[in-house]
């Protein structure tokens, strides 16, 4: 069976008030059940990602530190050297994160980030023990053109070549529509379970043990549907995993039932 995993993207959002007022609110909405039943992955901005780490930490006491983890938005998919700007893999590794988003859509869109670089940032991440969290997705033109699977298929391929089908099942994958992303708009469950459905097929028969997450515009409210079909495994949200307590309750709507 698949642990179901809820992920925080906060892209590029927050500061060092922010992570101490979240975290105290998010650890009030835990419980041991939750943290038993649900892996959580917190993804803020690169510059606090040592100070996320630090609060889960000293957290530890209370807060089962296997069941959340940190994670960063981005890496380079170079190892070192004279890359300006940029952060590696086993950087991310050093300051305490466990995964890392790859191929997220508004790295694709506005930072052409190319299939073949997201698959070499896959290949990065693991090469340092990180668990890349590999963002596919179509756009609306796309989907008004049928076009759904093939570039999904094609975005998956690009890692799969790389990287071999094995890491990807290895890994944790994010089916994003891009037209759901920050718009408000979701896919219905039966739209996203078709794609998640298809996805898994992609991954032939190790596929039964990755986890498949939903993102674009999940909510409190839109969660329970979503989550309780059988190909989606946990959900990345963005927009409201900025709220502790709305993140929460997400967290609790992919408890298995
Ligand atoms: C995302 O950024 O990955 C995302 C799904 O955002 P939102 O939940 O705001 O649509």
């Amino acid at each position: 069976m698949r642990k179901p995993l809820v992920a925080a993207n906060w892209k590029m959002q927050g500061s060092r008030q922010f992570l101490v007022s979240y975290f105290d609110g998010f650890q009030k909405a835990l419980s041991t059940e939750l943290e038993q039943s649900v892996d959580i992955v917190l993804f803020p901005p690169f510059v606090y990602l040592a100070q996320a780490v630090k609060m889960l930490e000293q957290a530890a006491e209370s807060v089962k530190y296997d069941c959340v983890g940190i994670g960063a938005q981005n890496l380079s998919q170079f190892a070192s050297g004279a890359f300006t700007g940029e952060i590696a893999a086993d950087m991310l590794a050093d300051v305490g994160c466990r995964y890392v988003l790859v191929g997220h859509s508004e790295r694709r869109s506005l930072y052409g980030e190319s299939s073949q670089m997201v698959a070499e940032k896959f290949v990065a991440a693991r090469n340092c023990g990180l668990t890349p969290v590999l963002c596919v997705g179509e756009s609306l033109e796309e989907r008004e053109n049928d076009a759904t699977l093939d570039v999904v298929n094609s975005q998956l391929k690009a890692v799969i070549d790389l990287a071999g089908l094995a890491a990807v099942t290895e890994a944790v994958i994010a089916y994003e529509p891009v037209w759901a992303i920050g718009t408000g708009r979701t896919a219905s469950p039966e739209q996203a379970q078709e794609v998640h459905c298809a996805i898994r097929a992609m991954l032939a028969d190790a596929g039964e043990k990755t986890r498949i997450l939903y993102g674009g515009s999940v909510k409190a409210e839109n969660a329970q549907a979503l989550f309780a079909q059988p190909d989606i495994d946990g959900g990345l949200v963005g927009g409201a995993s900025l709220d502790a307590g709305e993140f929460a309750a997400i967290c609790k709507n992919a408890q298995p039932k």
